[in-house]
């Protein structure tokens, strides 16, 4: 299997190359010669921009679309220069609808709330429109301007309260974009034997935007799962976003899966985060599940601050590979990965960012965690 790879910038050189020593150590484990994951490494961000004066090369994007599936470390966004985030760019280009944030607490990780095993979600959120669209214009600008003389004039809009200091942004949101995420959604919990699809909207307040995220969802739902909904298979409800930030707190276990847009998917992705362990930790994919084309990936940022120290985190972009192994359908390498953390999590082994809130835990390096991690799965401690 070949898979592109980019390792990225600040601590990308440290995690990437421990996820791949850790995949390759449960790949050879579990399958011995029989299958191999061969690496290739294409470029972007800083180190492309530094190499070949472009942060996005063509030969990356080629690589990601003839492979299919690939996998990154954080990229540092550039300032100036057209690109807004490359990230949002590699979206944009393979049209990766789907955001995949799976959450669940692992034993050993210390959390901020009393049951943290009660917290197993998987969100999907929405990748490609929304308020996070771009369509924005700066206040005081001709277009601002120009803008409010459309709402005013053209569509008697009288609502805006401060015209003259106003930015101006703009929401789209569609019955397509809806579909094919909440398809997805659907599919991904009957795949997975999980009992619910939660429609997380601000519908009450955003009416045909939010409101109809949650109309087209039912309608969807009720189309094409209409059978499976009605063998009780599975359940699709809905929850207004800022109740369901609450519940998320306090009946956790209602959740399965969620299906929202991508404002909201940002907020609850991360406080869900937050919840098992925080942003060293959480792993997430870019997927188009048309296509097939896919972008597994470290959710936090390139961490400058701590880049070069040999103590960051590697384990939001090796539970990434972990994902990425589910989706080959190389189930007992995604397993034996999951035994070794947790193993060494349950014995208070870990980087600083989780040792140092866990009772007698013991801080280890990225390089040594990693050996660790590496020789539990090579020893089958973890059987
Ligand atoms: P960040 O995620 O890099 O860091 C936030 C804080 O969390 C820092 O204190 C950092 O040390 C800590 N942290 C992050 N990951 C950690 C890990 N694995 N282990 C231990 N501690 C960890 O966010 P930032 O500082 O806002 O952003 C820095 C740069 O990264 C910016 O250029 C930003 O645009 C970029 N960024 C990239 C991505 C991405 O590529 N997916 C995501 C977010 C930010």
């Amino acid at each position: 299997m070949i898979v592109p790879f980019i390792t990225g910038d600040g601590v990308g050189v440290e995690v990437t190359p421990s996820m791949q020593a850790v995949v390759n150590a449960a790949v050879k484990k579990n399958y011995g010669d029989k299958r191999r994951i061969e690496w290739k490494e294409v470029l972007a961000g800083e180190r492309a921009f530094n190499e070949t004066g472009s942060w996005l090369p063509e030969e990356t994007m080629e690589a990601f679309r003839t492979y299919k599936v690939g996998i990154k470390g954080p990229l540092t966004t550039p300032i100036g220069g057209g690109i807004r985030s490359l990230n949002v760019a590699l979206r944009q280009t393979l049209d990766l609808y789907v955001c995949l944030r799976p959450v669940r607490w692992y034993q050993g990780v210390v959390s901020p709330v009393k049951e943290p095993q009660k917290v197993n979600m998987c969100v999907f959120r929405e990748n490609t429109e929304d308020i996070y669209a771009g369509i924005e214009w700066e206040a005081g600008t001709p277009e601002a301007d120009k803008f409010y003389r459309f709402l005013h004039d053209e569509m008697g809009v009288t609502k805006v309260r401060f015209p003259e200091t106003s930015s101006f942004g703009v929401k789209p949101v569609s019955k397509e974009g809806t579909e094919r995420l909440v398809r997805s959604a659907c599919e991904y919990a009957l795949e997975h034997n999980l009992p619910s699809v939660t429609l997380v909207h601000k519908g009450n307040i955003m009416k045909f935007t939010e409101g109809g995220f949650k109309k087209w969802g039912y309608e969807l739902a009720e189309r094409e799962f209409g059978k499976e909904i009605a063998e009780g298979r599975l359940v699709i409800k809905d929850c207004i976003a800022d109740a369901f930030l609450q519940n998320t707190l306090l009946i956790p276990e209602e959740y399965s899966v969620i299906a929202t847009l991508n404002l909201n998917g940002d907020y609850v992705s991360d406080q869900l985060a937050a919840m098992v362990g925080g942003i060293g930790i959480a792993p997430g994919a870019n997927i188009n599940y048309k296509t097939g084309h896919a972008i597994f990936e470290a959710t936090h940022g390139t961490a400058p601050n701590i880049a070069g120290k040999n103590k960051v985190n590697p384990c939001s972009i090796i539970l990434s590979a972990v994902m990425m192994l589910q989706h080959f359908g190389w189930q007992e390498a995604a397993s034996s990965i999951e035994k070794a953390l947790e193993q060494s999590f349950t014995e208070g082994r870990a980087t600083a960012d989780l040792a140092r809130f866990m009772p007698g835990g013991v801080s280890l390096s990225t390089s040594d965690f990693t050996k660790e991690i590496v020789a539990r799965i090579e020893n089958k401690n973890n059987d």
